[in-house]
C-alpha cells in the first residue's frame, strides 16, 4: 500500500553519541552498547504508521529527537521534507514533525485546555481567528471538545495525553512522533491514545511514528523497526517481525500476547500460523486444528 508513497524523512547513516558519557562507559559501549545511536539509516513515508521498538537504552528516544531536529547528527544527515535538520531550517522541521512525550503531567503549559492547545500556534504567530479554528479542530480530533474550558487537574492520564496530541495537532504537523506516550497510562488511557493516533493516521493521512514497549500496540503498524545497542537490527511488517520469536527474545523484547499464545500452543502440538494478530482468526484456527484431531 505504501509502495508509491513519498519519502518525507530520510535518515542517512546517522551517528549521535552523548558526549558526557564517562570513559568507562565509552569502553563498555565500544563492545556492543552505544551511548546514543550509531550508523542508523531509515526512510519514513507519507501516511505510514511506523512503530519503533527496543529495550531501554536501545536508542529510540535519541532517534526520535534526530527526526525533528531536537538533536543534530554528529555524523550522517537527516532530511525532513527537504530540509536539513541540522541547518538553519530546523524551525521548518519542528513545525512539520510534532512530538508527544512520555509524561502527561509535564506537557501542559497553560491551566485551561484550550489555552494550552492554542499555545503552539500563538507562538508561531498564527492569526487569532485561525487559532480559534485550529483549537476547535484539534480538540475534536482527539475527542476532547467537551473539556475545552476545563483545567487538567482532574483529567485522566489518557485525557491529558490526548490534549498533548491536540497541542501538537494545532501546529498542523505532517508527522507525529509519540515517544512512549502511553507508558504511564492505564489500559483505558492507552487505548484512547492509540485509537486517536490510528484515527489520525487513517482519516487525516497523518504520518505516525509510535515508539512503544507495548508489543500489542505494534500489531497495527504498517512497519516495525527494532533497535538494539543504538542500531536498527530488525525491520519489516509486524508479521515479519513477530514470526521471529527467538530473535525478538534475543534483543530483550516480548511478543504480542496473541503471538505468545500461538507459539505456546504450537509447543504443545498445534501447528498454528504464528503471524495471526486477530483474536477471531486465531480462534478459528484453533477450532479447525482441534476438529482435525
Ligand atoms: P531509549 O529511548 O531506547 O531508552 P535513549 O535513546 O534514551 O534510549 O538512550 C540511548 C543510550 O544513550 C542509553 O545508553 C542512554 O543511557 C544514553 N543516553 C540517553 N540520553 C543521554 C544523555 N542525555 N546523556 C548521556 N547519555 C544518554
Ligand atoms: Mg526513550
Amino acid at each position: 500500500m505504501l509502495e508509491n508513497a513519498k519519502e518525507i524523512i530520510k535518515v542517512d547513516d546517522v551517528t549521535y553519541i552523548y558526549r558526557n558519557s564517562s570513559d568507562e562507559e565509552e569502553n563498555a559501549s565500544a563492545a556492543k552498547q552505544v551511548n546514543g545511536v550509531k550508523g542508523v539509516s531509515l526512510s519514513i513515508y507519507e501516511g505510514e504508521f511506523l512503530a519503533i521498538v527496543g529495550h531501554n537504552g536501545s536508542g529510540k528516544s535519541t532517534l526520535a529527537k534526530l527526526l525533528n531536529g531536537l538533536l543534530a547528527p554528529q555524523q550522517g544527515k537527516v532530511e525532513a521534507f527537504g530540509f536539513d535538520t541540522s541547518g538553519k531550517d530546523v524551525y521548518e522541521v519542528l513545525r512539520r514533525v510534532g512530538m508527544v512525550f512520555q509524561n502527561p503531567d509535564n506537557q501542559m503549559v497553560a491551566s485551561i485546555v484550550e489555552d494550552d492547545v492554542a499555545f503552539g500556534p500563538e507562538n508561531l504567530g498564527v492569526p487569532q481567528p485561525e487559532i480559534v479554528e485550529r483549537v476547535k479542530w484539534a480538540l475534536s480530533a482527539v475527542k476532547m471538545s467537551d473539556y475545552a474550558d476545563k483545567t487538567p487537574t482532574r483529567m485522566s492520564g489518557g485525557q491529558k495525553q490526548r490534549v498533548a496530541i491536540a497541542g501538537v495537532l494545532a501546529l498542523k504537523p505532517r508527522v507525529i512522533v509519540l515517544d512512549e506516550s502511553t507508558a504511564m497510562l492505564d489500559p483505558q488511557g492507552r487505548k484512547e491514545v492509540i485509537d486517536t493516533v490510528m484515527r489520525l493516521n487513517k482519516e487525516e493521512n497523518m504520518t505516525i511514528v509510535l515508539i512503544t514497549h507495548f508489543m500489542d500496540e505494534v500489531i497495527m503498524a504498517d512497519r516495525v523497526i527494532a533497535m538494539d545497542g543504538g542500531r536498527i537490527v530488525m525491520s519489516g511488517t509486524p508479521k515479519e517481525i513477530f514470526s521471529q520469536e527467538d530473535r525478538i527474545k534475543e534483543i530483550g523484547l516480548d511478543l504480542p500476547v496473541i503471538s505468545t499464545l500461538a507459539h505456546a500452543l504450537n509447543k504443545r502440538g498445534f501447528a498454528l500460523d504464528t503471524d495471526i494478530f486477530d483474536v477471531e482468526e486465531l480462534g478459528e484456527e484453533i477450532c479447525q486444528s482441534l476438529s482435525k484431531t
